[in-house]
């Protein structure tokens, strides 16, 4: 027995939200699509898991932040889904697909075929034990991945008002989940392994000030080393953690944020894979045609780059997701996905936006000790990538306007005088 729809969608997350939003507005028929997932809420936001979920005055919780809430969208209730005939199959995990018989198996045993399968599975956070250290399942550590890990956090963080946090990873997920253990007052420690925080994407210089900033507020950063082992008490509780450096930190809370791992298994040997991700065309299908994958799972061609690239930020699963659709129901007509990338964060009250690739030369430009400042990243002559912390929404779009035309660059000490006005007058 099983069930069969025109259009499914693998994955409940925010890329399957902005497909969904495609496909009614294409015209999808009611009965046609079904989005499953093994989350039991209907798509969301996920970034808010690490900002307003944790508030601790009026904090975002569902459903105020279904996916697609925000400019000019609708929020895509459960309401929502069955006004628009779209089947909702919550809590229910996929384990085995056959994309030669365009079929999945769920946990359950149910097997649902499909005309067009969009993968949309994203990714989940790696543990600490793929490091060979143990204890991370003690019930006062915590991933940040989806809303039951934001739910424990919140119970975690709430117990703890006055403790110590120790947070592991300078990433996206260390320095917003810190801000906002800060926020909640809770003292906090980050620990992890580069010279600096988001290194992924930051020069020391733009490190710098964040940090110095997370320092005004009590923040500690021990950084060059790795956890090597968690004290847990007799009660199953982590009351501290060892460090590789020797040193030893208490701890009421921990929060893990060393990255993430695709959740890809479904389809390897059946589907290429390429850098960690599903590979797909410019059209975000995969090597077999009635198949396409967006967003984190994704590896797609970035044509300014000229390479195939795997993004793990939001702008990319939103409109992968909605070029996937477009390309399935509308395949003469649409052109080839053409993406900048695109990164923002915020924490405390900064807010920060980048656009293109950090490649090359920076250059800054703006006041480092205040709240207004940026850099481009000069490649080849060619301005390539650039980042402001504090802009106007028509700074910002100026900003990414210049960066996808990667005008080229003569003089770098002009371009550094000009500093925002290159990209506001171009
Ligand atoms: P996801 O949103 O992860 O959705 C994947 C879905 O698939 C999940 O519902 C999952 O449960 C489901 N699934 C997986 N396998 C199966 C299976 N076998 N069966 C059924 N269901 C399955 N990006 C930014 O640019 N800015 C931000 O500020 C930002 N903040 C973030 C904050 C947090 C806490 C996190 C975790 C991420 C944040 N990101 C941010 C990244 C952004 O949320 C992701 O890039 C985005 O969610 C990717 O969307 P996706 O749909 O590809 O994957
Ligand atoms: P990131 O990849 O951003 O950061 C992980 C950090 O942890 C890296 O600096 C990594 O170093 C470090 N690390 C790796 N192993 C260890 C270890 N054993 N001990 C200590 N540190 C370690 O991932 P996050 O977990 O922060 O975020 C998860 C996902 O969520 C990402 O896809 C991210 O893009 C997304 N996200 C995005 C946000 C945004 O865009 N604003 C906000 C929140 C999440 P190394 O690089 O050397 O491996």
């Amino acid at each position: 027995m099983g069930r069969s729809f025109v259009y499914v969608i693998l994955g409940g997350g925010v890329a399957a939200g902005y497909a969904a939003l495609e496909f009614a507005n294409k015209g999808v028929a009611h009965g046609e699509l079904c989005i499953i997932s093994d989350e039991p809420v209907a798509p969301y936001e996920r970034p808010a898991l690490s900002k307003g979920f944790l508030l601790p005055e009026a904090p975002a919780r569902l459903p105020a932040f279904h996916t697609c809430v925000g400019v000019n969208e609708e929020r895509l209730t459960p309401k929502w889904y069955k006004e628009h005939g779209i089947e909702l199959i919550l809590d229910t995990r996929v384990t085995s697909a056959d994309v030669r018989r365009k079929t999945l198996v769920t946990a359950a045993g149910e097997t649902i075929s499909y005309k067009f399968l969009i993968i949309a599975t994203g990714a989940r956070a790696f543990k600490l034990e793929e490091f060979g250290v143990s204890g991370s399942d003690a019930e006062n550590v915590c991933h940040l991945r989806d809303l039951a890990d934001a739910t424990r956090l919140v119970d975690l963080m709430q117990a703890s008002t006055g403790g110590n946090a120790v947070v592991i990873g300078g990433g996206y997920i260390g320095m917003e989940v810190a801000a906002s253990l800060v926020i909640n007052k809770i003292n906090v420690t980050m620990v992890f392994p580069e010279p600096h925080c988001i290194p992924r994407l930051f020069t020391p210089k733009i490190a710098s000030f964040y940090e110095e900033f997370y320092k005004s507020k009590g923040v500690n950063f021990v950084k060059g080393t790795v956890l090597s082992s968690f004290v847990i008490n007799p009660e199953g509780k982590v009351i501290g953690v060892n460090l590789k450096d020797g040193s030893y930190l208490p701890a009421d809370l921990v929060v893990v944020g060393i990255g993430i791992r695709r959740n890809t298994s479904l389809f390897e040997g059946q589907l290429t894979l390429e850098k960690g991700g599903i590979k797909v065309n410019s059209m975000l299908q995969t090597s077999n045609s009635s198949v396409y994958a967006v967003g984190d799972v994704a590896s797609f061609p970035v044509k300014a780059f000229g390479e195939i690239r795997r993004l793990e930020h939001v702008d990319a699963a939103r409109k992968s997701a909605r070029h996937a659709v477009s390309a399935i129901m509308e395949p003469d007509t649409t052109p080839e996905f053409d993406y900048l990338p695109f990164f923002y964060s915020r924490a405390f009250l900064f807010s920060w936006q980048f656009y293109g690739e950090n490649l090359g030369e920076a250059v800054y430009f703006g006041d480092f000790s205040g709240t207004s400042f940026g850099a481009y990243w000069v490649h080849n002559g060619h301005l390539v990538g650039s980042f402001l912390e504090g802009g106007s929404k028509e700074e910002y779009e100026a900003l990414a306007k210049a960066t996808r035309l990667r005008p080229a660059i003569d003089d770098m000490s002009d371009l550094e005088r000009q500093g925002l006005r290159f990209v506001v007058t171009l």
